[in-house]
């Protein structure tokens, strides 16, 4: 009774900023929102035009005074404004027909590298935007608990988030993150890497989107019987004409090579400086993958062969985060020690 006279009166939403998506969560109605994390702004009246998919679609075709940002690059907020902008239209697009009468409670997942000003920063903007209570959490966390690891025993759990500007990597134990790290080799990386090769290689230009099609659709880090191969469109570099070539899963293999090698040290590297307890435990219990990264063809075999530990890969690995911050909201207080506390945010300082 009392949890439903709660909910009458008030929303709790759940957000996972990300680099590349930005979810939100509504308890009782699940995931409400998915849309690329891009804003539009119009820099001539500093006003934004349009938020997510919308704002998206303008990315390259715009005025030259229609700007599409993205709040968060490599992992940082690149601009607090615009973040401020895309919390208040997420807020308002979740409370749509289920407006209430407080301000919602609000938990937030940010990048683990995020620093206290922008924490603050994050802190504010969703106040801004009308939430009564906000909670921050660093998305490898909120994604451990969004695919249902028991974080509160002393065991230790790995979660490696591979997002678009960022991958995470967290040692969780007794509720607590005890290692994490912040890397910039994600989904946007190997997507230039995939431009950069085809520039040398083919010598043609393509874009950012059909990079990550060709990422999408033939990359397979473990060559399998059959090859995968794509016809590509892109722009002769000598000509300036459309040309079509033939791409295969061995290009984007040696295309974005380096990148996942150095991404699997980075990993190794958080093994190496954990606890040999806790490594113990992860041997045993495996290492989970979340994020959009964790769809890449092979990765899982790659990893395990390179890593020796079982690695797993989330159902819905996109959904991992937002889908913690809905379970943090039902309990708060158990998952207290899982979250940013309100006094580790410093003050600006002018
Ligand atoms: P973030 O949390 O940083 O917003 P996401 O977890 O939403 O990032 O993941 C986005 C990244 O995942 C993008 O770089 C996208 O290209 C990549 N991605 C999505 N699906 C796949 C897939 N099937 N194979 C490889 N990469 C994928
Ligand atoms: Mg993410």
């Amino acid at each position: 009774m009392k949890n439903r006279f709660k909910t009458f009166i008030s929303n709790d939403i759940g957000i996972d900023l990300g680099t590349a998506n930005t979810l939100v969560h509504v308890a009782g109605a699940g995931v409400v929102v998915s849309e690329p994390s891009v804003v539009a702004v119009n820099q001539k009246t500093g006003q934004v035009v349009a938020v997510g998919a919308a704002a998206k679609d303008m990315l390259g075709r715009t005025p030259g005074h229609i700007v599409a940002v993205r709040p968060l690059v490599d992992g940082v907020i690149s601009d607090f404004e615009v973040t401020e902008e895309m919390l208040a239209y997420l807020t308002r697009k979740s409370e749509e027909g289920r407006k209430k009468w407080l301000g919602p409670r609000v938990v937030v997942g940010v990048p683990s590298g995020i620093t206290n000003v922008e924490r603050r920063a994050v802190r504010d903007a969703a106040r801004s935007a009308g939430a009564r209570e906000v909670y921050i959490v660093e998305e490898p966390m909120a994604a451990a608990i969004g695919i249902g690891l028991p974080i509160h025993e002393p065991a230790g759990n790995m979660v490696v988030d591979i997002g678009g500007g960022t991958t995470d990597v967290a040692v969780i134990s007794l509720g607590g993150i005890v290692h994490s790290r912040n890397i910039r080799i994600a989904g946007d990386k190997l997507n230039s890497d995939i431009m950069s090769y085809l520039r040398n290689e083919f010598k043609i230009l393509i874009g950012e989107k059909t990079a990550e099609d060709i990422k999408i659709n033939i990359g397979n880090l473990t060559p399998g019987d059959a090859p995968l191969e794509m016809p590509v469109r892109g722009r002769d570099l000598i000509t300036g004409l459309p040309r079509e070539v033939v791409v295969t899963d061995a290009d984007v293999r040696e295309a974005i090579g380096l990148s996942i090698d150095t991404l699997i040290d980075s990993i190794k590297e958080v093994i190496e400086i954990t606890p040999p307890e806790v490594v113990s435990d992860i041997m045993y219990r495996g290492i989970y993958l979340v994020g959009g990264g964790a769809l890449l063809r092979g990765f899982r075999e790659l990893l395990e062969e390179a890593l020796k530990i079982p690695i797993h890969i989330a159902d819905d690995p996109l959904t991992a985060v937002v889908r913690g911050t809905g379970i943090i909201l039902t309990d708060i207080e158990s998952f207290e020690d899982a979250l940013i506390k309100n006094e580790d945010d410093l003050p600006y300082t002018n």
